[in-house]
């Protein structure tokens, strides 16, 4: 495999050379082919400031076609110290959640907006946001998951902006050809005994929304030929004397 045209043999770019290389190196992201491509590239990633203060990137894991793909905002330290997403307690409390429907997380994917811990927690800039972004992008287009459950509020205005996760938590919305199904962040959920029963109560309609996403593309997958079929296959309906206001009316409707 080549390496990434930022990679890590140009170790702690300037930032211009960072942005110089993020249009190549986002097309480079965007033809990765396997999920290990994609983490490893992530692994040696320079393309933001949060390098200098990571101990290690966080790809995400799991299945390789998970039904569901879950998305948090960024790893913390403990993910940081062990280059895995959701280890620390709020990822044992999503453990414990998933358990319930039953799900295990070699079922799902867990990954993140950003790979990198932000210092602190703090929030990730909209810069850091926007350079790690193409991950994201190239992980959802590999995986292809029936639903993208996104943990908190943060995580869910990457794809359904202006919205409250108040208003949309355990709603499933489609985003692309994707139901998006947001959900509050296990950690909120530790500090507060209502929305972790709110969260506990969100997580098992997983199953109703990944059926919601098994219709829709049931539906996609419909040639026009077979449309064509089934409209002509249908019986024709009984015959009536005179044509009425409705018929005149219908006469253009397909369905
Ligand atoms: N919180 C997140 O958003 N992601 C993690 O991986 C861990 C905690
Ligand atoms: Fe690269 Fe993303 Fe880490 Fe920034 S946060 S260095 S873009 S992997």
């Amino acid at each position: 495999m080549t390496e990434p045209p930022n990679g890590p043999e140009r170790a702690s770019p300037k930032s211009a050379t960072r942005d110089a290389n993020s249009a190549a190196s986002d097309e480079y992201i965007g033809r990765l082919s396997s999920i290990e491509e994609i983490a490893a590239a992530v692994r040696s990633c320079t393309r933001c400031g949060l390098v200098e203060t990571r101990i290690n990137a966080v790809p995400g894991e799991g299945s390789d076609s998970p039904s569901i793909l879950f998305i948090g905002e960024g790893p913390g330290a403990n993910e940081d110290e062990q280059g895995r997403p959701f280890v620390g307690r709020a990822g044992k409390l999503l453990d414990e959640l998933l358990g319930a429907v039953p799900l295990l997380r070699s079922d799902v994917f867990i990954t993140n907006v950003v790979k990198c811990r932000p210092p602190g927690n703090r929030d990730p800039l909209p810069k850091e946001v926007r350079a790690c972004w193409p991950y994201l992008e190239a992980q959802i287009s590999l995986l292809k998951p029936h639903v993208i459950a996104t943990l908190g509020r943060h995580a869910m205005n990457r794809f359904l902006t202006n919205t409250r996760i108040s208003d949309q938590h355990g709603r499933a919305t489609v985003w692309r050809d994707i139901v998006i199904f947001p959900l509050y962040h296990p950690a909120a959920a530790l500090r507060s005994t209502t929305l972790r029963q709110t969260l506990e109560n969100d997580i098992r309609g997983l199953p109703a929304a990944v059926l919601q996403s098994l219709e829709m593309s049931a539906t996609r997958s419909q040639t026009p030929s077979e449309i064509d079929v089934s409209i002509a296959n249908d019986p024709i309906p009984p015959a009536s004397t005179e044509p009425s206001v409705d018929d005149e009316a219908n006469k253009n409707r397909l369905f």
